[in-house]
């Protein structure tokens, strides 16, 4: 066999790509003895180009490492985990369930779908496919712990069926609260600064497009942006009333897209008057010209789009700063028009017909079932995972008393840390399934070890949204699995199978008695795309599909009346509610932003030893405000807030705002042997700033105090 430049002889060098975020990023893996001995960026790779991130880059790290679980696990009467078999392990979870559902009826059965598993093309179909099976309605997602204010949005506006502008050809772009250069996402399905963001950000600069970036800290994209704007953290709703402000008080909106597509537009211009730019100071900090240059610069376009992160979705007044963003691009008619190429990037997914037409706001969720906390209802088939220790620790009849995890890790990524810790520890029966013993895993009664990315084949009919071209990839497995692990989505479909669920996949019931394979049912899911699977299995570095020179269509038969709605009532109320708040109190003086970095994606990767430098989670403020407080730069502080009080290490960094903490989230252990820093959601609670329809509550901009450690603190056990 012959060697490519580069590889060592003893090397086996595989092509794949990595499934950590959703930039599935083209690599090469160097194998020995059959572990990961090196993670390359794939050149060939069309749209990756060859970059790679360090945690993608530490891969072998994370399927080979120290606390990479084998075998399943089994937790005995006294707390400690012991290898149980699979098949043993399916068998004695399916008879708990079906006792549970036998007592209580199915809603008291739960599942709880995290980041990781949307990663995997097959396991949230399968997944879903079992969840169905159990008649239960208590479905929860990370979706509605940080980005459910987006589907609020659709629901609450409408939405534009001809597809919304594209980075490749913007001419104006704005980014707020998202640091793509760092987290490679820099909005939902604008599919284009999500891989090698650095440079794509750049090329993109170097050919005029201008980036306006909105962040309360100088973040790595801030610094490539042509105008930054820092408001005060919370207060992103207010500043985007007042770019809508300027841009209508000067007549700059889309009059033509408006006129055919929005039906409030007066509405919407009384509701944004009385936010002035001088308003806009004295609540975000923004000095008024700012927010002027803002509104021209991107009203002026003519293409491009505002796009968002988590940012906004997990602050104050959530629903209502994404809706005004949204506003925003209505305003400026930043989507395709009838006759216009089309958005055509679906390739193992089909998409329908693009078509110059809104359809108007639906607010299903005013129909969904009806959770007893609260009286929320659900959304997009979803309970808000911000009601999700209530709906186990509130008496009821339909009480959740068993929670199956997967691909993910409430106990570190809820709210109110120590309420969620207390409502997994009481459930009759927690299942996770995870690689790794994490923070939820060490509670459940059952930990299903499943395999990792580069041990399972896999697709990217998921991330087809995220590519900026049409694009699809397949990669076979390139590590042999441990042997006692199985595959997440089999999990599900033994689960079904003796349960006696019959499990609908793709479009049909599959047979219990002859499982398919992985590779079979990769095929059933993209057997509606519009290349073979069979080509796509013979192209390693990924196919480029042809375009498909289809356009815009003019609205249908009935569609033309349809109309998006910018103000409506209760998104009014919201704004005058943020202009009326008080932003810090005197207990609380200070507002704690979270962040990612690059070296994690949520709590995958912050455990794994050497991974996240330093291995700890320091508060960051800026140099002055910690000469302020008498705080030397790295001494150890608490920050306390009106829901709980953590210590760390303090840490000075200029980039950010005075007045405000950052930290990472979703970081920090239980214990367990693996003390690696703290977690910010002791910080937040679920009472505060939470949202009406979605139950979101405030994760980031939250107020707090800092303190020096005293000697009493050290004391009290964290
Ligand atoms: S950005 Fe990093 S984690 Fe995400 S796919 Fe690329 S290498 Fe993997």
């Amino acid at each position: 066999m012959s060697t490519p430049e580069g590889v060592r002889p003893d090397f086996v060098r595989r092509t794949s790509y990595c499934r950590l975020c959703a930039s599935s990023c083209g690599v090469l893996l160097d194998i020995e003895d059959g572990r990961i001995a090196r993670v390359l960026g794939d050149a060939a790779h069309p749209i990756s180009r060859g970059y790679t991130c360090p945690k993608g880059r530490r891969a072998g790290d994370l399927a080979h490492g120290p606390d990479r679980l084998t075998t399943s696990m089994r937790r005995t009467a006294d707390g400690a985990h012991v290898p149980v078999a699979f098949g043993a392990a399916v068998d004695d979870i399916a008879a708990r369930l079906r006792a549970i559902v036998a007592r209580y009826g199915p809603d008291a059965v739960a599942l709880f779908m995290g980041t990781q598993q949307n990663f995997a093309a097959l396991t949230p179909p399968m997944a879903r496919a079992w969840f169905r099976g159990t008649g239960s309605h208590k479905l929860f997602s990370t979706m509605t712990i940080d980005q459910s204010a987006k589907w609020v949005v659709a629901e609450r506006m409408g939405t534009y069926l001809g597809g919304r502008q594209r980075l490749a050809d913007a001419d104006v772009w704005l980014l707020a609260g998202t640091n793509p250069v760092v987290s490679g996402n820099g909005g939902d399905g604008d599919g284009a600064v999500v891989q090698n963001p650095s440079v794509t950000l750049r090329e993109a600069r170097a050919r005029g497009l201008r980036l306006i970036v909105v962040d309360p800290r100088r973040s790595e994209t801030a610094a490539l942006a042509d105008l930054h704007l820092a408001p005060k953290p919370g207060t992103d709703a207010v500043l985007f009333a007042g770019i809508l402000n300027v841009i209508l008080a000067e007549g700059r909106h889309d009059r033509e897209f408006c006129a055919r597509h929005a039906e409030d537009l007066p509405a919407l211009a009384a509701a944004v008057i009385e936010v002035t730019p001088t308003l806009v100071q004295r609540i975000c900090g923004v000095h008024p010209d700012q927010t002027r240059l803002a509104a021209r610069m991107f009203a002026h376009g003519p293409r491009g789009m505002a796009t968002t992160g988590t940012g906004l979705c997990m602050g104050p007044h959530s629903n209502l700063a994404e809706h005004l963003v949204a506003v925003l691009n209505v305003v400026c008619g930043r989507y395709l028009r009838e006759g216009e190429p089309a958005d055509d990037r679906a390739v193992l997914n089909r998409s329908g017909p693009a078509r110059a037409e809104a359809v108007g706001p639906s607010r299903a969720y005013e129909r969904g079932f009806r959770s007893r906390i609260g009286g929320i209802r659900a959304i997009r088939g979803e309970l808000p995972s911000g009601i999700l220790a209530d709906e186990i620790l509130e008496p009821g009849p339909d009480r959740v008393r068993a929670l199956i995890v997967s691909g993910g890790n409430p106990a570190a990524a809820l709210p109110d840390r120590d309420r969620t810790l207390r409502a997994l520890r009481s459930l009759d029966l927690l299942v996770c399934v995870d690689p790794r013993m994490s923070d939820t895993a060490a509670l459940a009664h059952y930990v299903i070890a499943p395999t990792t990315m580069y041990e399972r084949a896999d697709h990217t009919a998921i991330m087809e949204p995220f590519f900026p071209e049409p694009f699809a990839q397949y990669t076979p497995p390139v590590l042999t699995p441990p042997p006692g692990v199985v595959e997440d989505w089999r999990f599900f479909l033994d689960l079904a199978t003796a349960s006696g669920q019959p499990v609908k996949f793709a479009g049909r019931i599959l047979d219990p008695a002859a499982p398919p394979s992985a590779e079979q049912l990769l095929a059933m899911t993209a057997e509606r795309g519009r290349v073979r699977f069979d080509d796509l299995t013979e192209a390693p570095h990924g196919l480029r599909a042809r375009r498909l020179e289809s356009v815009v269509g003019p609205p249908g038969a009935d569609g033309g009346g349809h109309r998006l709605t910018l103000m409506p009532g209760d998104v009014r109320a919201e704004l005058r509610a943020a202009l009326t708040e008080r932003a810090v109190s005197g207990d609380f003086p200070w507002r704690l932003t979270v962040r990612r970095i690059r070296e994690a994606i949520n709590s995958t990767g912050t455990g794994v030893p050497g991974l996240v430098p330093g291995g700890a989670n320091p508060a960051a403020l800026h140099p002055d405000d910690l000469a302020a407080l008498g705080i030397a730069d790295g001494e150890a502080i608490t920050v306390r807030s009106v829901s709980g009080l953590l210590r760390t290490t303090a840490r000075a960094d200029r980039t950010l705002a005075r007045g405000t903490v950052s930290m990472t989230h979703c970081f920090g252990s239980i214990g367990q042997g693996r003390s690696f820093g703290v977690n910010v959601n002791v910080l937040i609670g679920t009472r505060d700033g939470t949202q009406a329809i979605n139950a979101m509550p405030t994760m980031t901009a939250v107020p707090v105090a800092i303190e020096r450690l005293t000697s009493q603190d050290r004391k009290v056990t964290p």
